[in-house]
């Protein structure tokens, strides 16, 4: 990998919250995406340039010209990857390359330009630096961050941006499950899909998501927590949650998840998960999975377990499958052996409680 080469500015806040009201929030109820840390990072592109005006700035509201072709176009893309501070106070992230060129593939799919991987990384690491305090210690807390990148040239012609700009905030996000791992139901959406053959859907794209909200609305409805999305042109095919891929466990000890489609977003998570299973020996299939079979398997026991995986809840147990005029599954029943141990090993893994074997780890601090 290429050294990072941009210059950063730093420019730290007037009003960045004092030791004790850090401390105060960081001690309460985290949640999800509801706090940001004081700063922000935000670097600049445009045709003639490239990349520059790096810089490390407060925390805060973005100015955009009415017509930057993000707010028409939907020219925008996004990672999640979190910071982990392991017991000795260092900060570590995971296997931030893979984001980093996952960022990549999204921005060329986006037609956004491609920021380096070495600088996705440099992004991360300037944050930390001026923000580490945010990084909580809590149990399976840790500090999320939300790179993204959105077309900023001030013009409605229907073209690919000539002005951007990469963007990096921290939300310090408390344990996904507050309450401990409980299995959720799941709603297999008949209706809609959220990608389509030759889409967007292997790019991580705010798009996606948009399409995604109104069946997500649907699951809400009929006391779902998540989506299930089928392949877009047989409506035959499992691919993956709105935001999470999925895995199911055999009875015979095999790992299946759906194979990537094109249509299907390459979960980190994901594909560590197919690593780990491998080490531990076990028969990995990534192929195509007819939700008949996930439905089938279920009812007659050949599947035991049914997992959902991402970077936020790491593993999620999926206890029941419903539709318009059917369900499987007990939701009742406790979360599966084999996705808890998996689930145990990644997070062992990234808050350094086990050898990081295959060196996924990356120190910030
Ligand atoms: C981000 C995302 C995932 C999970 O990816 P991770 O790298 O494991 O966090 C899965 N599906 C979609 C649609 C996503 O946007």
């Amino acid at each position: 990998m290429n050294a990072a080469a941009l210059t950063y500015r730093v420019v730290p806040s007037s009003h960045a919250r004092s030791a004790e009201q850090r401390a105060a929030i960081l001690a309460g109820e985290l949640g999800f995406g509801k706090y940001f840390s004081d700063h922000m990072v935000a670097i600049q592109w445009d045709k003639t340039q490239g990349w520059h005006d790096a810089t490390v700035c407060a925390y805060g509201p973005l100015s955009l010209d009415p017509s930057a072709s993000v707010l028409h176009y939907g020219q925008e893309i996004f990672e999640g990857i979190k910071a982990y501070r392991h017991a000795d106070g260092s900060i570590w992230t995971f296997r931030p390359e893979a984001n980093g060129a996952r960022l990549q593939r999204s921005a060329a799919r986006l037609a956004l330009p491609q920021l380096p991987v070495a600088e996705f990384v440099e992004s991360l690491r300037q944050l930390v630096a001026i923000d580490h305090a945010w990084v909580p210690s809590a149990p399976e807390s840790s500090l999320y961050f939300r790179p993204f990148m959105i077309a900023t040239e001030a013009f409605l012609g229907v073209r690919a941006a000539q002005a951007a700009g990469y963007y990096v905030i921290a939300s310090p996000a408390g344990a996904y499950f507050a309450k401990g791992v409980a299995p959720v139901s799941i709603w297999l959406s008949e209706d809609y899909a959220r990608a389509a053959k030759g889409g967007t859907g292997a790019a991580k794209c705010g798009g996606n998501y948009a399409a995604s909200l109104l069946p997500q609305q649907e699951a809400q409805a009929h006391g779902c927590s998540q989506v299930l999305f089928l392949d877009p042109v047989e409506g035959k095919y499992l691919e993956e949650l709105g935001g999470m891929n999925v895995f199911l466990v055999f009875k015979d000890g095999r790992i299946v998840t759906p194979a990537l489609s094109g249509s299907i977003l390459e979960g980190i998570t994901r594909s560590s998960i197919l690593q780990l299973a491998r080490d531990r020996g076990l028969a990995v299939e990534e192929r195509q999975v007819a939700i008949d079979e996930w439905k089938q398997g279920v009812a007659s026991g050949e599947i035991t377990e049914v997992f959902a995986c991402g970077t936020a809840a790491v593993v999620t147990p999926i206890g029941e499958l419903k539709g318009k005029d059917f369900a499987v599954g007990d939701i009742h029943a406790p979360a599966g052996e084999v996705t808890m141990s998996i689930r145990k090993e990644l997070t062992d893994i990234q808050y350094g409680r086990l050898p990081d074997r295959h060196g996924w780890l990356v120190r910030l601090r």
